[in-house]
């Protein structure tokens, strides 16, 4: 199938062919014709499946014909869990209407209400937003949804994990009832499904492929580790790898990611921390420098990197596990874009192992445990006591210089990664192909 046959208007065409596109992905050739034709719709589909594009350019379809009201408020409005992925679809929707004269504008905490005000005063026609802010543009009374003709739902399963979704019933509540909804959503069992049935009235259900198929570019493994020092020493070995390019490096906490990222860039590494707690306008500075290529390691955690789409990430690791099963599939997705191979390492603990299984469950994909000599685990599973808290005892001792101080690495909480100036990512030497190589110092101590 080809995008000419999708009835789209020449003026998208041109554009996606600007943008190198030659066929439709099989979410956009299966939404497409159904969104097109004025059905609701639920689609489960992945981030990495082109599911902006198979919403986006049946949207800006719409605004081809125009709207008889003379009112100026938007015609479509997309809501999205992140700020991230607002700027991304925002982006796509003006990639694809370039050569239309469709405005598009995104709305999102952390940016000054007056740029809003003002954004919001003009003419538009497809509006972004993230539902807290949104709503409160809507409780000052500064949007006029009298033309809005079709909803978005993008990602509605993270925001109903992020607790968005009883400001998205009030914004659904606000909106002409004389609408097309669209609901994206990685799955529709459970409460999320439930909301589906309410919002979406007839919806014509879409399913793409299971993630693993769509992760068959990306190499993934995993390494057991014993301990945090251990953890480091791999993350020492892996980032000064020639191979390794681009890297995201996922912790679980944003202090974690602040400290991490701080500590990769006293050791010589172009790092930076992206995290809830930054600035819009910082988030996006950290962004802009990973797709120039001014940072190479980008330590981030799952709701700030959602959605990022930079070709040059060779590889992505996951330094904590993620919480969700499904976030490991977010993850990784930022790694094998636009067609390259990207490469996906995992850390666990041994008691971290039910996690995995989940993990493997969801994608259907078995994730490999590797080795690298000299980093070897020194425990062995089966030599951890059932229920019996470990973390004391250290194999040969050939990790010296570790204290631990009790078990809170088996719980999966980093213990203290606070003594900073003790910390692993000791040495500033650089070798001879410009990447930084550590000198980690003796005596750490993560107690
Ligand atoms: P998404 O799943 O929407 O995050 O899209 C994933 C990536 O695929 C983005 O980089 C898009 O620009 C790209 N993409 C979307 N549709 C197509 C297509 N039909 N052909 C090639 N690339 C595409």
């Amino acid at each position: 199938m080809s995008f000419e046959n999708l009835d789209l208007h020449p003026a998208i065409l041109h554009a996606l062919q600007e943008a190198g596109y030659t066929e439709p992905t099989p979410i956009q050739a299966q939404a497409i014709p159904e969104i097109m034709a004025g059905h609701d719709l639920m689609a489960s589909a992945q981030t990495g499946t082109g599911k902006t594009a198979a919403f986006t350019l049946p949207a800006i379809n719409l605004l081809v014909t125009p709207h008889p009201a003379r009112s100026r408020g938007p015609r479509i409005l997309v809501l999205v869990p992140t700020r991230e992925l607002a700027q991304q679809v925002n982006e796509a929707a003006r990639k694809y209407g370039k050569f239309m004269r469709s405005r598009a504008v995104s709305i999102v905490g952390g940016m000054p209400y007056p740029v809003q005000n003002k954004l919001l005063s003009q003419p538009l026609d497809i509006l972004v937003a993230t539902p807290g802010r949104l709503l409160d543009h809507m409780e000052r009374g500064r949007i006029d949804f009298s033309r809005l003709q079709m909803l978005v739902l993008d990602e509605a399963d993270r925001m109903l994990d992020m607790g968005f979704m009883p400001d998205v019933e009030r914004i659904c509540a606000a909106l002409p009832s004389e609408r097309q909804t669209l609901m994206f959503s990685a799955t529709f069992d459970g409460v999320i499904g439930k909301i589906a049935l309410q919002l979406l009235k007839k919806p014509k259900s879409i399913h793409v492929a299971a993630p693993q198929t769509k992760h068959e570019n990306i190499e993934q493994r995993l390494h057991f580790v014993d301990d945090l020092n251990h953890k480091n020493k791999l993350l020492e070995h892996l980032l000064i790898a020639p191979e390794v390019k681009q890297t995201i490096v996922f912790t679980s906490t944003k202090r974690h990611a602040e400290l991490l990222s701080e500590d990769l860039i006293a050791a010589g590494h172009r790092a930076a921390a992206l995290h809830g707690d930054m600035t819009q306008g910082a988030r996006n500075r950290t962004l802009t420098k990973l797709r120039h290529g001014n940072v190479n390691v980008l330590v981030a955690t799952d709701v700030a990197a959602r959605g990022i789409d930079v070709a040059g990430i060779s590889h992505v690791i996951n330094y904590d596990l993620p919480k969700f099963a499904e976030d490991y599939v977010h993850r990784i997705g930022r790694t094998g874009r636009a067609g390259r191979k990207g490469t996906a390492i995992s850390f666990a603990a041994h008691n971290e192992r039910f996690a995995l299984r989940k993990i493997e469950q969801f994608t259907g994909h078995r994730i490999e445990a590797a080795v690298i000599p000299g980093l070897e685990p020194q425990r062995k599973p089966q030599a951890a006591k059932p229920g019996a808290k470990h973390g004391h005892k250290h194999g040969s001792g050939k990790f010296t210089g570790n204290k631990f101080g009790g078990n809170k690495f088996d719980d999966n909480k980093k213990s203290g990664f606070k003594p900073r100036q003790n910390q692993s990512y000791g040495g500033q030497k650089r070798r001879d192909d410009g990447k930084p190589s550590f000198k980690p110092r003796g005596n750490r101590n993560f107690a």
